[in-house]
């Protein structure tokens, strides 16, 4: 397998949504193709791709087909199938590989994960089954949140337990199924964190094993759904320091090729605790496109192709603002601001709570 993929080749992206689409959109501007694998028609990275392979992931032939036209491939999304990964992966190389994915994809490995490079979490237990929970919440205490291990994002497969009493309709409300016996838990209880506030880190990693990362950020979150992101994060240099170092350390230890994006609670004593981790583009990176030298996307390009990663500085402080379908009323105000640096993702249908597109502002560096 050859390490450098040129301007011209062909990279795949499994997954079709908005961060394969920005994804799609840093290729091409750098001169790669792009060939989305993702099993929905006019899905939003499909619409800037050159070609798009619509089947399901376990579509062996398909998946063959789609490895023989592609140099190289990433993933917009984490919980891509392990087996769609070995089929595409015995052909061409995928960056972040299948370890950095199998530890995104499951709660309980990410933080065990992070325990192991010295990194804080919120208290947690593994809870293979209900009595697990009623133990967890006698051990952690109230209030507690249950998360599903797998398949949780913006806040679904959650519920919050205010007290003991609690705990079997929290197991109910997230479907709780028994992983008695299986080494991998159902779910994991974690503690509550009176958080002071959350920020987040984005550690690119090159072939050459270069890391840099963009600076810390602030997010704010409505509904578990990320809402703004403000740059620069405005925390003291130490934590900025600590989580930043963090990122770059828990990429190494993955051998990590392409992006790494650690989500945290900062305390109000100045603490840094991991909430979860993301080997792929993430939402609070989409500021980066306007304000930085190199976008988060740029770097994966660079870190998936082989290239020297680019200088992540911050050349303006931004602030990015999800746009929701709720929000599609907004977007007619942004249209005609000339500051609003608008990012529409080509979704037809505008339900509530779905990513529809971002808007940036940006203002004059401090800092
Ligand atoms: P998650 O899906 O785990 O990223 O959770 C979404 C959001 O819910 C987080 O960004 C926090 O705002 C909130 N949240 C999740 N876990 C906790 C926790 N242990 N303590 C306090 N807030 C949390």
């Amino acid at each position: 397998m050859s390490d450098r993929i040129e301007p011209g080749g062909t990279i795949g992206i499994f997954g079709g949504g908005q961060l394969g689409r920005m994804f799609a959109e840093a290729a091409r501007d750098m001169g790669y193709r792009t060939h989305v694998y993702c099993p929905e028609d006019n899905c939003p990275a499909s619409q800037v791709a050159d070609r798009h392979t619509n089947a399901p992931y376990d579509d062996l032939a398909a998946l063959r087909e789609f490895a023989d036209s592609i140099d190289g491939a990433t993933c917009e999304f984490e919980n891509v199938p392990a087996a769609a990964l070995e089929t595409v992966g015995a052909a061409v190389p995928i960056r972040p590989d299948a370890k950095a994915l199998s530890i995104g994809q499951d709660r309980a490995r990410e933080k065990t994960f992070f325990e192991g490079v010295g990194a804080e979490t919120a208290p947690w237990r593994p809870v293979h089954r209900i009595e697990d929970l009623k133990a967890a919440v006698d051990e952690i205490g109230t209030p507690s949140i249950l998360k599903t291990s797998r398949l949780g994002y913006d806040g679904k497969g959650q519920a919050r337990i205010d007290s003991s009493g609690e705990a079997a309709a929290a197991w109910e409300a997230i479907g709780g199924l028994s992983s008695a016996g299986a080494a991998e838990p159902f779910a994991v209880l974690e503690g509550f964190v009176d958080f002071q506030c959350e920020i987040s880190v984005i550690a690119a990693r090159g072939r050459d094993g270069d890391v840099r990362c963009f600076e810390p950020v602030r997010n704010v979150h409505r509904n578990h759904i990320l809402h703004t992101t403000t740059a620069p994060a405005a925390v003291p240099a130490a934590v900025a320091d600590a989580a930043t170092g963090i990122a770059a350390r828990a990429a190494d230890a993955l051998d990590l090729v392409g992006l790494l994006a650690v989500e945290m609670f900062v305390t109000g004593d100045g603490r840094v605790l991991i909430n979860e981790m993301a080997p792929r583009p993430h939402n609070s990176g989409h500021w980066t496109i306007d304000a930085c030298e190199t976008s988060q996307y740029q770097q994966l390009v660079r870190a998936v192709c082989g290239l020297p990663l680019g200088d992540p500085a911050r050349h303006h402080d931004a602030v990015m603002t999800n746009i929701l379908g709720e929000d599609m009323h907004l977007v007619p105000g942004y249209e005609a601001d000339p500051e609003a640096r608008l990012h529409m993702y080509g979704k037809a249908d505008a339900r509530p709570g779905r990513k529809m597109g971002h808007v940036t502002y940006l203002a004059a560096k401090t800092g």
